[in-house]
């Protein structure tokens, strides 16, 4: 295949790492991002050894694992101590494990290498419609700006995607009900180092602290990333910091090791994320990847891991073959894996964050039980690892303990 020039809309995760794969097989690629300076927005995130296999195939696995706090595992209890939750890595291979990461690590983890790249980054450039004509592609702003013409366009603009919403590729990408809070704390005890612990009460608390290793802000290490989901309502209602405090110490009081004082406590963000279903990503010259096709809940910790897989599969397919042919087989090789963390999302998610709260109990009193003995074990363990295709299909993991890619 010849060079291609190629836009990239977003330059998130998805967008970032695919440019980065697609420059280094000889494309042009331009990437378009909304925002005047590229940031990445939101919290700590959870790195599984599918995701890490990517960052080693781009050669940025070390650099993450310096930046980033290696978590064994997951710790989940009921506010009163009930185990819930109990998964270790190691119990799949003797070096696998996951690694929690500051956002604004990943964020220039990739961005580095997209800088010393011949890619070229056009900022504020908020795309609102792609026309087509032949297999010329022209992204638009709402302005009617034109971006130039494209051989393919790679659309990565997240979970709220608008050029999702102005598509006529079928779709539905309801906003979850709940939503969470987050927030980036210091433990320089490191209390919470290691795993990555959880508490929940009934359907309607969950609250999580994820190690993140180094805050890029200042360059120290032994912090960690706090969630807490909460209906949007009760988001929106815009309780002070300190009402939020003691609510969180009331329902956790080990956070007391780790929250500052009321006067100290710094302010929470807050997250949306849609569960997004698209039975086609392609319409001719124009696929979307990442979140913009198949966002879940984070319930899973799964997001980024599948962005950068798709990133590294879109250029594994782009390597041989013609355009068509390898957004075909692109679309072939991700359907079953983003289709199974989908719908495992969804089926999960109302049992930690709903409404019905008989799937609480139902949780606290089969999960735990779940964690203990194959072959569910054995399941939630690979599918915590990012390595599941199906219900009955699970990737290998390499001798590094990370999922092991085609060549
Ligand atoms: C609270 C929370 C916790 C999470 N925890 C985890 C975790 O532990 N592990 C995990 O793997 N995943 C996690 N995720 C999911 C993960 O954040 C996403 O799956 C991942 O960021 C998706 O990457 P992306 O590149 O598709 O989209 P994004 O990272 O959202 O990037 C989209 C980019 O597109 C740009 N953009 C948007 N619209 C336009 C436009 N019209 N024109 C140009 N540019 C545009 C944006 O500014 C942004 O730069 C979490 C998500 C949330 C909300």
């Amino acid at each position: 295949m010849g060079e291609l020039r190629i836009a990239v809309i977003g330059c998130g995760v998805a967008g970032q790492a695919s440019a980065l794969f697609l420059s280094r097989l000889g494309h042009k690629v331009t990437i378009l991002e909304r925002f005047a300076q590229p940031a990445p927005v939101g919290a700590g995130l959870l790195l599984q050894p599918s995701g890490l296999a990517v960052l080693k195939r781009l050669g940025l696995y070390e650099d993450a694992i310096k930046a980033g706090a290696p978590v064994g595992g997951i710790d989940g209890r009921t506010v009163g101590g009930r185990r819930v939750l109990d998964l270790v890595y190691r119990d799949l291979h003797p070096t696998c494990g996951g690694l929690g990461i500051h956002r604004a690590s990943l964020f220039d983890l990739l961005h580095r290498p997209v800088q010393a790249a011949p890619i070229e980054l056009i900022c504020n450039a908020p795309v609102a419609a792609l026309e087509q004509d032949g297999n010329a592609v022209t992204p638009k702003g709402a302005d009617g700006i034109s971006y130039g013409a494209f051989d393919l366009a790679i659309v990565c603009d997240g979970a709220h995607s608008a050029l999702r919403q102005n598509s006529t590729l079928r779709h539905r990408a309801p906003v979850y009900p709940w939503a969470c809070l987050w927030g980036v704390f210091h433990d320089p005890q490191r209390r919470f180092a290691g795993v990555l612990s959880q508490r929940f009460a009934s359907t309607q608390v969950m609250i999580g602290v994820l190690p993140v290793g180094i805050n890029p802000a200042d360059g120290s290490g032994d912090w960690v990333t706090l969630f807490w989901s909460l209906r949007q309502r009760e988001i929106a209602a815009a309780p002070s910091r300190a009402a939020l405090r003691e609510t969180l110490l009331r329902t956790w009081p080990a956070l007391g090791d780790l929250l500052p004082a009321a006067d100290a406590m710094p302010a929470m963000a807050a997250a949306t994320y849609r569960d997004v279903f698209m039975p086609r990503w392609r319409q001719r010259r124009v696929l979307f990847i990442g979140d913009a096709a198949h966002g879940t809940s984070p319930q899973l910790g799964q997001g980024a891991n599948l962005a950068l897989l798709d990133a590294f599969h879109l250029s594994r397919s782009l390597a041989t073959g013609d355009v068509d042919q390898a957004l075909d087989g692109f679309a072939a090789a991700r359907r079953g894996q983003t289709a199974f963390y989908r719908l495992a999302s969804r089926f999960l998610t109302p049992f930690y964050q709903s409404d019905f709260i008989a799937l609480g109990s139902l949780r606290d009193l089969a999960f735990g039980t779940a964690c203990r003995f194959p072959p569910s074990r054995e399941l939630m363990l690979s599918t915590l690892a990012g390595i599941r295709r199906s219900v009955f299909r699970c990737e290998a993991l390499n001798a590094d303990g990370l999922l092991r890619l085609p060549a």
